[in-house]
C-alpha cells in the first residue's frame, strides 16, 4: 500500500514514550487556525512511499525502538494505509500511538471500515482533548499506561 509522507523520523524520543519511529503524514482537511505544522495540510508535496518500506525500517531499529507515533497532518486521512502499518508493527510486538485533530467520538460516529481499522490497532486507553483559547486544536492521543504523553502533546502543538 502507499503512504503520503510528510517526514519519516526512525528513531525520537520527543514523540512519545520510549523511543520510536515517527511517521508524519502529508495531507490535513481539519484546518486548526494555529496549527504548528501547516506545511502538511496539502495533499501536494508530500513523498509517496511503500508502506512495507516504512515497516522494515521501523522493525531495523528494533530492539531499541519500542513503538510508532503517526502524526501530520491527519493520520486518520491516511487511516486504511496507517492501519496496516500499525497491524505489521503490533504483530512484531511494537505500540501505536496516534495523534489526530478529530475527536474520538467524531471518528467513532462515522463508523468508517478505515477510521475503525486504525483506531482497532492504536492503543488506546487515554483520550485528550486540548482546548486552548476556545480553539480546539489536537485531540487524540493514545497509549496505555503512559500519561505523561499530554505533556508531549502541549510541548508539540503548543510549542
Ligand atoms: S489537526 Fe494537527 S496538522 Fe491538522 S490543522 Fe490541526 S494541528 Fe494542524
Amino acid at each position: 500500500m502507499k503512504l503520503n509522507l510528510f517526514q519519516f523520523t526512525p528513531t525520537t524520543e520527543v514523540e512519545g514514550p520510549g523511543l520510536r519511529a515517527c511517521i508524519q503524514v502529508q495531507g490535513c482537511p481539519i484546518r486548526c487556525p494555529d496549527c504548528g505544522v501547516p506545511q502538511t495540510w496539502q495533499k501536494r508535496g508530500g513523498t509517496i512511499v511503500d508502506s512495507n518500506y516504512l515497516v522494515k525500517q521501523i522493525l531495523e531499529g528494533r530492539p531499541l525502538v519500542e513503538g510508532v507515533t503517526f502524526l501530520g497532518g491527519e493520520p486518520f486521512a491516511q487511516a486504511t494505509v496507517l492501519a496496516d502499518i500499525a497491524r505489521k508493527l503490533k504483530h512484531n510486538g511494537l505500540s501505536v500511538v496516534t495523534f489526530t485533530g478529530y475527536t474520538l467520538e467524531f471518528l467513532q460516529n462515522e463508523k468508517r471500515p478505515d477510521y475503525d481499522a486504525l483506531l482497532s490497532v492504536t492503543d488506546l486507553p487515554e483520550i485528550v482533548n486540548v482546548v486552548v483559547a476556545s480553539t480546539v486544536k489536537i485531540t487524540l492521543l493514545f497509549l496505555s499506561g503512559y500519561q505523561y504523553l499530554w505533556h508531549h502533546l502541549l510541548l508539540l502543538y503548543l510549542g
